[in-house]
């Protein structure tokens, strides 16, 4: 009779430790009781999830117990958003970026002069993950003999932008291009309407050498609207690369209905083409840029009083402007040349991606993601939640599968995928930054987590934390 009975007990104990329910595995970390959020599965509903080192170990409608516990009922806990296109990537931006809910952010439009250096000023130092592209501006710039500066986002206007390559400076930046992608590129970042020199064969050569690695190009295209979109999906058809279009929004202005139409069309014929906008009605780049050579009226749709210092509010008069576009300082405006409905129609399309073109002086820095949350999820209602977390972090994930095998554990709310998780109070998340202040952080994320750790706890920024990693082609090789 006692053997019976300790052979029950025996039994009953490994039952007990085998069963799912008994869940006495111990995560170093667990959020209680939120509304998790998953775009790729579509899972929406309210779960436990178990998170040890920097891996989402379990999500399970069951509690589960942790060496800490956060409890996020009435929170969404959703992938840590991903921007595709942040150019500060400073401490200060990174800070901002995190009150926003991004925990990756990448600098692919234009790219630094050099890869290494960027990953090397980067690395266990970085809040976020961080990442960037082999940049043909800058390879041009190198190639036609004019230094090139790692401070600035876009090169200067002069000869090294605006005049013909040859051949031979054409194979020289195709080798550039090629190296900096050995060094981690993401795929190659290009700003043709910064390089208004670059003919429509050097743009083909470049798309060539992205097509070579099975990687996207990331590109503000040439300034010239439906036209420019087409040169872009040429190129892309033609040589195989991948195609992600930056900013539609500013790119394509009023023209933006049929540009999104030639993206949705190029798709349908089996090409692979994304783009991705930001919202609100102006842009912001440097004055003394490529961009504002002459004719630039025609192709952004603006004039001069439409152009503002950020900071002082001051508009531009001709006399100004001609005086700031000689000068060599990168003094960067602010255009406001779009309409609030063309914003609009863009965002609610399903192919856009949300991403922010960040850097101080405009509000899209801090408050992008925030934002398209509180106008269009919880304000107007034309995107729902599921859809806003999928432009924001599973999309972005998905055109980064090609650049490198990381991409794969990002943007989702799954077991095994990396622990960038972003949990926020759905009635309070909210953008702050505006026009004339426009470096204040957005409100409503409560934490943050970067691979696991904790970089935004109870609403405020964590002091000392640095789990960013690179996010590089060179990983998995
Ligand atoms: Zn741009």
């Amino acid at each position: 009779m006692l053997q019976h009975s300790l052979a029950v007990q025996v039994i009953a104990l490994a039952a007990l430790t085998c069963s799912p329910a008994f869940a006495q595995t111990q995560y170093d970390l667990v959020l209680h009781n939120g509304r998790v959020i998953d775009p790729e599965t579509a899972l929406d509903a309210v779960r436990d999830v178990g998170i040890s080192n920097d891996q989402i170990i379990a999500i399970s409608e069951q509690p589960l117990s942790g060496k800490r516990v956060i409890d996020a009922t009435g929170l969404i806990v959703a992938p840590g958003f991903i921007d595709l296109h942040q150019h500060d990537l400073s401490p200060e931006g990174m800070r901002l970026k995190a009150m926003d809910g991004v925990t990756t952010t990448l600098e692919l439009e234009i790219g630094p002069p050099d890869v290494a250096k960027f990953l090397d000023q980067h690395r266990n130092k970085s809040l976020l993950n961080y990442g960037t592209t082999a940049s043909h501006p800058w390879a041009r710039t190198l190639a036609m003999g004019q230094p090139a500066k790692q401070g600035d986002i876009v090169p200067t206007s002069g000869d090294a932008t605006n005049k013909p390559a040859t051949a031979e400076q054409i194979q020289r930046m195709q080798e550039r291009l090629r190296n900096q992608i050995n060094a981690g590129g993401l795929g190659v970042g290009m700003g043709i309407q910064y390089t208004p020199g670059a003919s429509r064969t050097e743009i083909i050569d470049a798309f060539r050498v992205a097509a070579e690695r099975n990687m996207p190009v990331f590109v503000h295209m040439r300034g010239d609207r439906v036209e420019s979109v087409s040169e872009v999906i040429a190129a892309a058809a033609v040589t195989g690369a991948a195609l992600h279009i930056v900013h539609i929004n500013s790119s394509c202005l009023r023209e933006a209905p049929e540009c999104l139409r030639m993206v949705a069309g190029a798709r349908a014929r089996g090409l692979d083409v994304t783009t991705e906008a930001y919202p609100y009605i102006a842009g912001m780049t440097q004055i003394n840029s490529a961009l504002f050579n002459p004719g630039w009226q025609e192709k952004i749709l603006a004039t001069y009083s439409d152009i503002m210092i950020p900071g002082t509010g001051e508009r531009l008069t001709k006399e100004r402007f001609d005086e700031m576009h000689a000068s060599p300082k990168p003094q960067l405006v602010i255009v406001f040349n779009n309409s609030q409905s063309v914003v609009d129609g863009i965002l609610e399309n399903p192919l856009v991606i949300v991403a922010s073109d960040g850097g101080p002086g405009h509000p899209r820095n801090a408050g992008t993601f925030a934002r398209v949350y509180d106008q269009y999820v919880r304000q107007r209602g034309t995107i729902t939640l599921m859809e806003a977390m999928r432009k924001m972090s599973y999309l972005p994930a998905v055109r980064l599968e090609k650049s490198t095998p990381q991409a794969r554990k990002k943007g989702r709310m799954q077991v095994g995928a990396d622990a960038d998780v972003v949990v926020f109070d759905p009635k309070s998340f909210k953008d702050q930054s505006t026009f004339e202040k426009p470096n204040v952080p957005s409100i409503g994320v409560r934490y943050l987590l970067v691979n696991g750790t904790a970089v935004v706890e109870g609403g405020k920024l964590v002091e000392g934390v640095n789990p960013g990693k690179a996010i590089t082609s060179l990983s998995g090789q």
